[in-house]
């Protein structure tokens, strides 16, 4: 730990850089709902502010693009977090996903498990890269900081 006009410097857990960090949590925030307390099992470690930001943008498109997702449907805080801070970010533009949405939908088909053709319907491409990124963010580069359960 050293200091740099007066503020302590940690090294992000990401980058490894010695900075000023801020806690950052490894299980976004912005995936519980708002009116919800963290859970107190959260895990918090030190990250810069670039890593930071980087972070958030990937926590927030993987926010939005599972959130709405049918399997999310029987959970109370999935359409919480759906009816809140994802639908509130498509409304302010700020959702890269809903950019996305809006912008380059596509038409594809859409069969059941058997094959019965249901028609074509609407379709959002997929940012893969930026979702692998996201679970690489808390698996391998947050992973040391989380805690044994194994007692
Ligand atoms: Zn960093």
């Amino acid at each position: 730990m050293s200091r740099k006009s007066g503020r302590v410097l940690v090294q992000c857990v990401y980058c490894g850089q010695m900075a000023v960090c801020s806690r950052e949590h490894v299980i976004p925030k912005c995936f519980h709902p708002e009116d919800a307390p963290s859970p107190a099992n959260s895990v918090i470690i030190p990250a810069c502010s670039p890593c930071n930001s980087r972070k958030a943008r990937d926590d927030s498109y993987v926010r939005d693009l599972f959130a709405p997702d049918l399997a999310a449907s029987v959970s109370p805080q999935a359409l919480s977090v759906l009816n809140g801070q994802v639908f509130r970010s498509i409304r302010t533009n700020r959702s890269d996903f809903g950019k996305m949405a809006a912008s380059g939908s596509v038409s594809v088909p859409l069969n059941t498990p058997s094959g019965l053709f249901l028609g074509n319907f609407p379709a959002v491409p997929v940012d893969w890269k930026r979702v692998r990124r996201f679970f690489k963010w808390g698996s391998q580069r947050g992973h040391p900081y989380y805690p044994s359960q194994d007692k």
